[in-house]
């Protein structure tokens, strides 16, 4: 699998929260050969084993991303829209967006906002229809969009939409791709809705029942000009081993196993403490009787905007990382 043109399709396939069924399929169709089975639950979540006798293993990427919604239509043709999970209107504003059947429209903001702090509610789309009519042929209401943007390499960085979590869900094919022998009885887990409340790992986590969980994930980088210091984590020094975020601490078990196999296996890595935002790994820790995890990320600068952007040997090293974790010795639980 080449890194970066697995990732700029990744990137590219619709996937907003609740309608991802575009990068599902991309996904499936670069795992499938890699494990035993492929399964579609109820929630979307596409679960990929590799069985083993030893103990459960769940490692997470959500394959989900913010978005907008159509929510109203003028009677000029332009169209009002909701965000789906976390979307920043100054990002937003002034990009092109594409609907999942293709039509693709611009971000404007409302001439008395321009200039001002605005929200999501004072910016439209201008799909270049003349009508209400036109443009209720083109898409309905609740059809949700996606940044247009594509991916550029930019040195040894990726810049994109959607390195969150496409770049979590790369890290993990690549370690399905790589992994060698393994007693453990594994399963990749492409979760859904992850932005709009980790919902999809909710469900998948109670079905799998694990021993062991890993949320794959990006973590917002703390090395930008005039950086507040609400994170550790920085470009380019490896795979981030959670700590803490507001969703989880990790369970201090899973940071000693990320930090002796790091060690071992000579895999960049660092610490990850992240005072604001959360992963999968937040619903997956308190499933039933609680389950041992911990969380390997990628760090991105300027997450939830078109502008993404992360180190390819970051997202080498999660990937190094995901597979030393799944053919480690670990204990029946
Ligand atoms: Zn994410």
């Amino acid at each position: 699998m080449e890194l970066f043109e697995t990732l700029s399709r990744l990137t590219a396939a619709h996937g907003v929260s609740g309608r991802e069924g575009q990068v599902r399929e991309l996904i499936r169709t670069l795992a499938e050969p890699l494990c035993d089975e492929c399964s579609v639950d109820a929630m979307g979540n596409l679960i990929c084993r590799r069985r083993g006798t030893g103990p459960k293993v769940m490692f997470a990427a959500h394959m989900d991303s913010i978005g907008l919604i159509a929510a109203h239509v003028e009677k000029e043709g332009f169209v009002r829209f909701g965000s789906v999970g976390m979307l920043p209107a100054a990002a937003a504003c002034h990009q092109t967006v594409r609907f999942e059947n293709g039509v693709v429209a611009a971000v404007a903001v409302t001439k008395d906002k321009e200039g001002e702090r605005f929200k999501p509610s004072d910016l439209y789309l201008d799909l270049g229809a003349d009508s209400r009519e036109e443009t209720e042929r083109r898409i309905s209401l609740g059809d949700t969009a996606a940044y247009a943007a594509p991916t550029f390499l930019a040195g040894r960085c990726v810049i994109s939409p959607y390195l969150d979590d496409r770049a979590g869900c790369l890290a993990m094919l690549l370690a399905m791709e790589a992994l060698e022998r393994s007693g453990n009885d594994l399963y990749f887990v492409f979760t859904t809705q992850e932005e709009v409340g980790l919902r999809g790992a909710k469900t998948a986590a109670y079905a799998i029942d694990p021993d062991y969980g890993v949320a794959v994930d990006v973590t917002p980088a703390d090395d930008v000009p005039e950086a507040d210091h609400a994170g550790s984590s920085v470009l380019g020094k490896g795979a981030a081993v959670a700590v803490m975020n507001s969703s989880m601490i990790a369970h201090p078990e899973m940071v000693r196993l990320m930090d002796r196999l790091a060690a071992e296996r000579g895999i960049p890595v660092q610490h990850d403490v992240l005072q604001r935002g959360g992963t999968d790994a937040g619903v997956i820790h308190t499933t039933r009787m609680g389950v041992v995890t911990g969380g390997v990320s990628i760090p991105t600068r300027y997450i939830h905007t078109p502008t993404e952007t992360a180190h390819l040997d970051d997202i080498r090293a999660c990937a190094d990382l995901i597979k030393a974790i799944a053919e480690s010795e670990l204990k029946e639980i």
